[in-house]
């Protein structure tokens, strides 16, 4: 079977198309390169010990999502593809919704013409804004606090009336809590452009002596330890979540809506704690104003994911931080610099 996965060179998408490919499926990427490295296929290709199919090109444009449906029989898409940083997406609005939400809107359409109707999307914890309880339920209400979130949240009800219109469209929207670490190998992980904005990259960065010190968003939240906690999740776990979406797809008759968390909260402390043992290296760390827009606890409950799924996140913080360490240190500029 045949699986196009937009968004294929980024962080979560190639951990994902090495476990599709492990698992049998055939792969064919793409992606626009805007946040991603032609190296991270290179490295994946090295891991699979085959070569992949990349079809570099903008989901906007019909004409290069055509390209691919005319080349291939394509019977599921994994749609990772899509702009995600919140600061910048309160700066620049228009930029995440043309590309969040009319790239969605155009891949369905392309898809429905080549009677393609079967698609797991990329959607996020952050469509359940400030939760008035935890751990969080799939049916808990919905709300976006800025216009990444906002794109997530339309992109969900894009794809509910896709399958109202057409119920034979097959549609699986999986909310990801915080994906972290990387591949055991080393050799592929999260490579943000400048300075990071998530909490691991900047703790990986400090670790390695990129940065000086990181700043703690508060420490007077109704927390543990007054600082922030979330559901951290591993990479490889999260990308198996897809192997099993994709596994069951064609059993489910209707949208299925489904948390990837761990059921876990960690405090920020507790993650620099955690990445001090696994590095070995001290972060230091400055304890500074709590950032706009943050919410004090955030973890998922993930039965509903081991009852449709049969998945449940395996791999423990030690082992996030292990991988992410492996990552950073031999790649202490990511992807940049090679050609
Ligand atoms: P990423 O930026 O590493 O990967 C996204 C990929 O999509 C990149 O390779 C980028 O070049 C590509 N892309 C973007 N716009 C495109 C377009 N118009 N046409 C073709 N390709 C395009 O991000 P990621 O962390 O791998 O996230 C994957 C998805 O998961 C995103 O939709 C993101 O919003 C969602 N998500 C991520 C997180 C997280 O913390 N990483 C959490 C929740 C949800
Ligand atoms: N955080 C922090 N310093 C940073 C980045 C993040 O203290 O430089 C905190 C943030 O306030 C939150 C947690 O780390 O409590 C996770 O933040 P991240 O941006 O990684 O994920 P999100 O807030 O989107 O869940």
């Amino acid at each position: 079977m045949k699986i196009l996965v937009t968004g294929g060179a980024g962080y979560i998408g190639s951990h994902t198309v090495v476990l599709l490919i492990e698992a049998g499926y055939e792969v064919i990427v793409f992606d626009n390169f805007y946040n991603a490295s032609k190296e991270s296929i290179r490295r994946v290709e090295k891991i699979i010990n085959q070569s992949i199919e990349v079809i570099e090109g903008d989901l906007r444009n019909r004409d290069d999502l055509k390209s691919v449906f005319e080349k291939h029989t394509i019977s599921s898409v994994i749609h990772f593809a899509g702009l995600k940083a919140v600061g910048e997406s309160v700066e620049k609005p228009l930029k995440y919704y043309d590309n969040n939400v009319n790239g969605s809107a155009v891949l369905c359409e392309v898809m429905a013409e080549y009677d393609c109707k079967s698609i797991i999307f990329s959607s996020s914890a952050t469509v359940y804004g400030d939760p008035h309880t935890t751990p969080i339920l799939e049916d808990f209400p919905l709300f976006a606090t800025n216009p990444y979130g906002r794109s997530k949240l339309m992109v969900e009800e894009i794809l509910r009336d896709v399958y109202v219109s057409d119920n034979t469209w097959k549609i699986i929207l999986l909310r990801y809590f915080n994906p972290v670490g990387a591949h055991e190998s080393g050799t592929i992980g999260e490579d943000p452009n400048g300075i990071p904005n998530n909490l691991m990259p900047f703790i990986a960065q400090t670790a390695v002596g990129k940065r000086e010190y990181l700043s703690v968003f508060g420490d007077d939240y109704d927390t543990k330890d007054g600082t922030g906690v979330r559901d951290y999740i591993h990479v490889v776990d999260l990308a198996k979540g897809h192997v099993n979406a994709l596994d069951r797809i064609e059993n489910f008759k209707e949208v299925m809506t489904v948390n990837l968390g761990t059921g876990k909260g960690y405090s920020v402390l507790e993650m620099i704690r955690a990445f001090e043992k696994a590095s070995n290296k001290k972060v230091a760390y400055k304890i500074a104003q709590r950032r706009a827009g943050d919410i004090a606890t955030c973890f998922a409950d993930p039965s509903y994911a081991k009852e449709v799924l049969d998945w449940k996140a395996e791999k423990s913080i030690d082992q996030m931080c292990e991988d992410g360490w492996r990552w950073q240190s031999q790649n202490p500029n990511g992807y940049k610099g090679i050609v």
